[in-house]
């Protein structure tokens, strides 16, 4: 039985319950092909010490206390945020995906992306699977993209997350990527000062 905060760090890795295998007191090296062949990422085992967290790695590593030892992991199924933001004098749309909200949205101007500096962020939707559905969505407005340079680290670098479409229509594939893939959603926001047409 996994706890409620034990099911929420499995989410944020966007992984679940039937992804565990339980080592019932047993170690994992000793029960780590096993739940391989099963296709189980983590072991049920017993509590570590810096913390008494029970998720482990098929090495034994504490899942929790150390998420990067999941690194086999695809980072595309990382929970994230797909969002949407606007250049008004560009007239652009860009579609991205962070597991750093906060921390993108303050860093969107300061990139420049296309020359612009007025990139303001008017969409956003927590989910599985943020990486893919971002590359997905690229797919389906790739007849509406533009290609933004922009520095990164003094060097200027090529977007392709920009497009020549209103938001609606970008938002509107956002909606339907994450419904075609039936990925599960913990919430959203969109700017209602926005003109949404
Ligand atoms: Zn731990």
């Amino acid at each position: 039985m996994l706890t409620k905060s034990e099911l929420e760090f499995l989410n944020s890795q966007g992984l679940d319950a039937s992804q565990v295998f339980d080592a019932k007191g047993r170690a994992p090296i000793e029960v780590k092909d096993e739940a391989k062949r099963l296709g189980k990422k983590i072991i049920l085992g017993v509590p570590c010490a810096a913390a008494g967290h029970r998720l482990r790695t098929r090495y034994g590593h504490c899942a929790q206390c150390n998420p990067a030892h999941l690194g086999y992991q695809n980072r595309a199924s990382v929970q994230g945020d797909v969002y949407i933001a606007v250049s008004p004098s560009l007239r652009w749309t860009k579609v991205g995906s962070t597991t750093n909200r906060d921390q993108r949205f303050a860093k969107l101007n300061f990139d420049a992306y296309g020359t612009a500096h007025d990139w303001k962020p008017v969409f956003w939707v927590t989910t599985e699977q943020s990486g893919k559905i971002e590359l997905d969505v690229h797919r389906s407005l790739r007849r509406y993209s533009v290609e933004a340079t922009y520095v990164k680290d003094g060097k200027p670098q090529v977007s392709r997350e920009c497009f020549s479409c209103s938001a609606v229509v970008a938002m509107n594939a956002v909606v339907e990527s994450i419904r075609r893939g039936r990925y599960r959603t913990s919430g959203q926001w969109m700017d209602q000062r926005y003109q949404w047409k």
